[in-house]
């Protein structure tokens, strides 16, 4: 592509397209990097630069770019039933097939899925079930649901609420009554005067403590991610999660596991509760289900819900007109056979996770690296003015976005929350490209400090 055809196409987006999570105004002023073809683990941008995607697009390219089974699954489908809905009476099969598999490979407790566009309609589904299941159970009273400070749950307006993005709460307008954060459990930034496994069990106490202000009558579920994602990779303390268990169960209260990102081999299981030994009422999905191909998500539903829906719920008056859209089924189906018939959930687990783990915890000897973290395929760097101190750099600098858009121009991408790096590779990167994935992340530190 010529430089003429960037600049025109730079044009036409400042002029025509507004972005997600994007200040329009300063994206008019210095244009958009235009990405144009990709293969494996690399994405090309219409100047000819070649970059490591860290990020699996935007978490979700699991089995990487240029699939041609998935191409040809989308084809054969669109060919055959392009569409048709879920409503009522009617599916099809590429739904069938895909509710089965999920019913597979998720724990043995779930067996059953309700199919959503996205992300974000995945958890605005389970807000909907939450509240009916328990009006159902004879207790509506039991309404409130008790997220995270900093968890992200998608941008619809019952996502953002659930979620607990500061920023995005400041421009939701009046946001959906009865959900409650509590402190979110990110030793490195809110808790490094305990240590990890102190803080852990602290965190978990202020779900209790929240519980008992409420009173626990009032309390219908607890929603979070394994591991938080778009927050920040925050991996918690081994001690949390056991400690949130015991919690919930003391107090009848369902457990949400939000699986968009940690679903589908992230952490090196199918999905990122059971890598933390959870049996999680509701499981939101998205993002890996499909690697990405085609927009697709839903939420897998425990029996326990389920059977209180089905035998006690009459009409559930929610649904999409793209739920279990048969060409996104049909690439979710075979991105899933895929994934089973190459092993990469066990790869992941066995092999690139723990290879991971110890090449990315060389860059913990950089001079602004405070902490590395990771688990599976997902790592954070913490960067710090101060390594000794583990102080952070002070806020207007954007150390952070600075490393981003330097690894960006050294062949990287990278994502920054604040001042933490981010990195969620395909789960198909092979040890050479994590490699040169860390090479690169050491210069773009080098030229950041
Ligand atoms: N839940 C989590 C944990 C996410 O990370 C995201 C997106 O990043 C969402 C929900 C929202 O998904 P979507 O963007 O597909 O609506």
């Amino acid at each position: 592509m010529t430089q003429q055809t960037t600049a025109d196409l730079q044009r036409l987006d400042r002029a025509h397209h507004l972005h997600p999570f994007t200040d329009f105004k300063a994206l008019g002023e210095e244009g958009s990097r235009i990405i144009t073809h990709a293969e494996g683990v690399y994405v090309h941008d219409s100047e000819g630069h070649r970059i490591l995607d860290g990020m699996a697009g935007l978490w979700c390219v699991n089995l990487g770019y240029g699939r041609e089974e998935l191409v040809e699954a989308a084809t054969r489908q669109m060919r055959e039933l392009p569409f048709y809905n879920n409503f009522f009476k009617s599916t099809h099969p590429p739904a069938v097939k895909l509710a089965e598999k999920l019913s597979q490979l998720a724990p043995a407790h779930v067996n059953r899925v309700f199919f959503t566009g996205s992300g974000s309609e995945a958890n605005d589904t389970a807000l909907r079930m939450i509240r009916r299941y328990w009006a159902l159970e004879g207790k509506p009273e039991k309404q409130i649901v008790i997220s995270r400070e900093n968890g992200y749950h998608g941008s619809t307006v019952a996502g953002l609420s659930l979620g607990g993005m500061a920023p995005m709460h400041a421009q939701g307008g009046p946001l959906v009554p009865g959900i409650e954060h509590v402190r979110q459990p990110y030793w490195f930034g809110e808790g490094r005067e305990h240590t990890p496994e102190a803080f852990g069990r602290l965190c978990a106490q202020a779900i209790e403590d929240k519980i008992l202000a409420l009173g626990e009558e009032n309390v219908a579920a607890f929603i979070a991610e394994p591991v938080q994602g778009a927050g920040g990779a925050i991996i918690p303390p081994e001690s949390y999660w056991p400690a949130v268990k015991e919690v919930l169960a003391r107090y009848d209260i369902l457990l949400v596991a939000d699986e968009v990102i940690c679903g589908f081999g992230r952490l090196g299981e199918w999905f990122g509760s059971q890598h933390y030994g959870l049996k999680p009422d509701l499981m939101p999905i998205a993002k890996g289900l499909s690697s990405g191909y085609l927009p697709i998500g839903g939420v897998l539903v425990g029996d326990r819900v389920a059977e209180t829906l089905i035998e006690e719920g009459g009409e559930f008056f929610h649904g999409f007109t793209y739920s279990g859209h048969p060409v996104c089924a049909a690439v979710a189906l075979k991105n899933l056979e895929l994934m089973e018939a190459e092993g990469i959930v066990e790869k992941v687990r066995d092999d690139l996770g723990p290879y991971l783990a110890r090449r990315w915890a060389e860059l913990g000897d950089h001079p602004v690296v405070g902490e590395t973290r990771s688990l599976g395929l997902i790592g954070a760097l913490e960067l710090v003015a101060d390594k000794a101190g583990g102080q952070r750099f002070d806020k207007t600098l954007g150390a952070g976005n600075l490393c981003r858009d330097i690894c960006f121009d050294s062949g990287l991408v990278m994502r920054s929350v604040g001042d933490t790096m981010i990195i969620s590779p395909p789960l198909v990167i092979t040890r050479a490209q994590i490699d040169e994935l860390v090479i690169l992340a050491r210069r773009a530190l080098d030229e950041t400090a």
